[in-house]
């Protein structure tokens, strides 16, 4: 723990992962006196595992398609203008891996802004057959970030606390965690135990692996297709990740099968192309929180009970707008971004800066009191 006399502090952040810490650098940025607060430290959750690869996300047309094009386009300026130490940019290839994605992926090179070319015979010459007869699309600017190395990098210099948020008080107008007191709380502690009585809000933990390897097979460029396959760092390191588990989870109790994950891996790169001399590295681990409706979540939280003593009729079904819904005061949850967390950091804290310091009004669109009303429907 870094100590600091002062506790009293303009925002405390719980949750040192990608969303705390970009938000930690984005208000202190802003002139605003933070604190981190997380149990394990920093990047110690799902965002130490990621492969960080800031990627567009292969959608067809509506809200969430557009939330993540802003977004990916805010993070790569963010991460190579601000973090380019730690930011690979190279060209990336997405091959579709299902009929389906196919689809999509046909629609999505109709429509995106975002430039792309034609694959060239040295690329062509690297995939194997399954995906060489894919629909592919080559974008000409891909990125990946080093996922520990930026969050370290972001809040270097903020006041950081190895504590674990247990009890959250609100006292004479500020939040208490414990020692610390404050007017602003961000709640971004991904997959981990909610720390309030939020039934409503729908998530769930995705439990995933990645790798890395050496490999003397050069790869020049980043590969979407059954996994993802970084282009070979400076270092001669590859990442291979992410397995996508629904049904694994690290508080159950049960062990975690990391053979049984990196076999996963390595056949699932070998659909894309034939990986020589496999030496692996290191195994990354951890839970992406997603939102059950793949919507990112940012925004205050309904106290349930307060809300439905209000309005008993919501049990019921009675539609009741949003703004008359009692919210615990100034208290914002981040969470729900699934397997583009780091996509979405930087477009989530600029909107948070906004709330708190411009008060700027968050779209609704990503409130996580959208899930309040049918929740509160099935507690009849
Ligand atoms: C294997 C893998 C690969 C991925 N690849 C990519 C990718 O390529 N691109 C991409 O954009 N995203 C990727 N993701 C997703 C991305 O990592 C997540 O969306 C992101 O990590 C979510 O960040 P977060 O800050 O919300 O949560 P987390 O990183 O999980 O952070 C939550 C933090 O809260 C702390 N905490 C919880 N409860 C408490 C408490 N009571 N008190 C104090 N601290 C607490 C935890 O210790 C943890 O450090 C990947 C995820 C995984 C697992």
């Amino acid at each position: 723990m870094l100590t600091s006399k002062i506790l009293l502090y303009d925002v405390i952040i719980v949750g040192a992962g990608i969303n705390g810490c970009t938000s930690a650098y984005t208000l202190t940025q802003a002139g605003l006196n933070v604190a981190l607060v997380d149990q394990d430290g920093i990047a110690s959750g799902g965002s130490g595992a990621a492969g960080a690869f800031i990627s567009p996300k292969i959608s067809k047309a509506g809200e969430l398609k557009e939330i993540m094009s802003e977004a990916h386009t805010e993070a790569l300026e963010f991460y190579t203008t601000r973090f380019p130490q730690f930011t690979l940019t190279k060209p990336l290839l997405h091959i579709a891996n299902s009929p389906q994605e196919a689809d999509k992926l046909e629609h999505f090179k109709l429509e995106t802004s975002l430039k792309h070319s034609e694959l060239d015979d040295a690329l062509k010459s690297l995939l194997n057959e399954e995906a060489s007869n894919e629909s592919t699309i080559y974008f000409d600017e891909g990125a990946v970030v080093d996922a520990q190395g930026v969050c370290r990098a972001m809040v270097d210099g903020i006041d950081f606390y190895l504590l674990k948020a247990q009890q959250l008080l609100y006292e004479d107008g500020l939040w208490q965690v414990g020692e610390l007191r404050t007017k602003h709380l961000v709640l971004s502690i991904g997959a981990y135990p909610k720390l309030l009585p939020i039934d409503y809000v729908g998530l769930r933990g995705i439990w995933g692996h990645r790798i890395d390897i050496e490999t003397s097979t050069h790869i020049p460029c980043i590969l979407h297709h059954h996994v993802s396959i970084s282009p070979t760092t400076k270092a001669g390191v590859v990442a291979i990740g992410a397995t996508h588990d629904v049904h694994y989870s690290p508080f159950s109790g049960e062990l975690y099968d990391v053979e049984q994950g990196r076999t996963l891996l390595l056949e699932k790169a070998s659909k894309t192309l034939k990986l020589n001399n496999i030496n692996i590295l290191n195994d990354y681990m951890g839970l992406r929180s997603g939102s059950n409706d793949y919507l990112p979540m940012l925004g205050n939280l309904v106290n349930a009970d307060a809300t439905l003593e209000k309005f008993p009729h919501l049990r019921h079904g009675q539609a009741v707008d949003s703004s008359e819904y009692i919210y615990y005061p100034n208290l914002t949850m981040m969470n729900g971004s699934g397997g583009y967390g780091f996509v979405l950091a930087p477009y989530l804290a600029k909107r948070l800066k906004e709330s708190i310091v411009d008060e700027i009004k968050i779209d609704p669109i990503l409130s996580p009191s959208r899930f309040f009303p049918r929740w509160a429907k099935r507690q009849s």
